[in-house]
């Protein structure tokens, strides 16, 4: 019947509105190397803040002795501690705890959050094992991953410019979160200090680095969206520090709040970034990272089920609903929906029933909900490679004739890079084909696991000694 018509046509009309054509995805890196010009040329000259991180030299490996780190993501907090051998030795041993940030304290007061935080600390630093030696005399050292724009002016501290990925904690804002954490630490009694304070990129581009001395890049796929590099100071007119002896600044360039005409938005993304926490803001995020993709499947399935009866008569409350903690639709079930290999897609069938009370699905629906899923990250990760191309251009490594002979290695990282397998095989063929199967060759990404949080400790490290 004429249901089973527009059920067709839907899919195919997402299709049209998300699509990302070559032509388009070159587009947006010519404009997000102009936008990287813009921002390093002047303080707020461009909607990328291109970050100056105060790292002007990545570790070298001969970092030694025991350092912890602290990673406040977006989803996820992790401690952990890594024994560094120097030279020869490498990461002798290695340790950590992760728990998941009570939905509450996101939106709640800044002493609230730190104070969970340094609890946290508090009792891992107490299961430390003969493995971790704290030289006599000394203080435990923290390298402090915190991804979320700060403005800094010294390695070791830095003003929160605003929050992102649904955190919305007002009275931190414009505060020094180093500051914020050592109060916290102080009151928990811990002989401890933190002296590095850097972006989840940062860290993972140090921690890259680390393993392959080729890392000039780092992206992170995980909650939000974000990429850091290495850039000349020469390069960097806003700069008005003294020249350090590398002659080299990471950049952080809070790539999330990009923004350009050729991004294909759809009536989902103007109505997702409305309801948002942070209206007008992290374009670039809401279309690409993991928070926000699930929520875009909502929508569309949403719709489906009220204009051309997807479910049938169908449209349980569940489906109109947003949020009942974080987002309804969360990525992890869009990727297992995705990746659903069953001949009777038994996976998609399970999550529509356990997510929104839709029972006894046919096969033909089951089919146009993965194929929703496909269309919604195909954009998102076809835009993330345009975005890592913008940068390879600004480093002047998006050709052949570039890169001849180089190997440069883009160090990624994020729970949606990691677990959602479709997506992270279309971001890596969109690359090849983008640069090219000659400069592909050069071009190599590698899945940095855990970078954010050790390339954190080895920098705290490198400050220290
Ligand atoms: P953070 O960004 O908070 O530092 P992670 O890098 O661990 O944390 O990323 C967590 C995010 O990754 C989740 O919020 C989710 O969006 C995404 N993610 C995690 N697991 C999966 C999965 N199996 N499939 C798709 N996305 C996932
Ligand atoms: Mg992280």
């Amino acid at each position: 019947g004429g249901g089973a018509e527009v059920r067709q046509e839907m899919p195919t009309e997402l299709e049209e509105k998300c699509a990302t054509p070559t032509w388009k995805l070159k587009r947006i890196a010519d404009a997000m190397n102009v936008e990287m010009h813009a921002g390093l040329a002047s303080e707020g000259g461009s909607k990328l803040k291109m970050l100056i991180t105060y790292v002007d030299k990545l570790p070298t490996g001969n970092e030694e002795g025991l350092y912890y780190a602290v990673d406040l993501g977006g989803t996820n907090f992790r401690v952990l501690r890594v024994q560094l051998g120097g030279k020869e030795g490498g990461i002798v041993s290695q340790e950590f705890t992760e728990v998941s940030i009570p939905p509450d304290l996101m939106v709640g007061t800044s002493t609230a959050l730190f104070d969970y935080i340094a609890a946290e600390v508090g009792k891992f630093v107490a299961q430390e094992s003969e493995d971790f030696k704290v030289p006599p005399g000394r203080q435990r050292e923290i390298g402090f991953t915190f991804s979320f724009p700060v403005m800094q002016t010294l390695i070791a501290s830095g003003n929160l410019i605003k929050w992102t990925k649904g955190f919305n904690i007002e009275d931190a804002v414009g505060k020094d979160v180093v500051e914020e954490l050592m109060k916290a630490i102080r009151k928990q009694g811990l002989d401890m200090r933190v002296n590095a304070l850097v972006n989840d990129t940062v860290g993972t581009l140090a921690g890259g680095r680390y393993t392959h001395n080729n890392v000039i890049a780092a992206v992170i796929l995980g909650t939000g969206t974000n990429a850091a590099y290495v850039e000349r100071v020469q390069a960097i007119p806003k700069w008005h520090g003294p020249l350090p002896d590398s002659g080299e600044m990471v950049i952080n360039m809070e790539w999330g709040n990009f923004r350009s005409s050729y991004l294909p938005l759809t009536e989902y993304d103007h109505a997702l970034d409305a309801e948002s926490l942070n209206p007008g803001e992290q374009i670039f995020e809401k279309i690409i990272s993991g928070m926000y993709l699930g929520e875009i499947v909502r929508k569309v399935l949403c719709k489906m089920a009220e204009e051309a009866l997807l479910f049938g008569e169908n449209v349980t409350p569940k489906l109109k609903d947003p949020f009942i903690f974080r987002y309804n639709v969360r990525t992890p079930d869009m990727s297992a929906m995705h990746h659903d290999s069953s001949a009777d897609l038994n996976v998609v069938g399970s999550k529509l029933k356990n997510i929104f009370e839709i029972s006894d699905s046919s096969l033909e629906v089951r089919k146009v909900v993965v194929e929703i899923c496909n269309i919604v990250a195909t954009r998102g990760a076809r835009l993330a490679a345009a975005g890592i191309l913008g940068i390879l251009k600004k480093m002047g490594k998006d050709s052949m004739s570039d890169v001849k002979g180089e190997k440069n290695v883009i160090a990624m990282d994020g729970g949606l890079y990691e677990h959602y397998t479709e997506y992270s095989k279309c971001l890596e063929n969109t690359l090849k084909g983008l640069v090219g199967e000659d400069a592909s060759e050069s071009i190599i990404i590698e899945h940095s696991n855990d970078g954010s949080g050790i390339g954190a400790a080895l920098l705290a490290a490198s400050v220290s000694q």
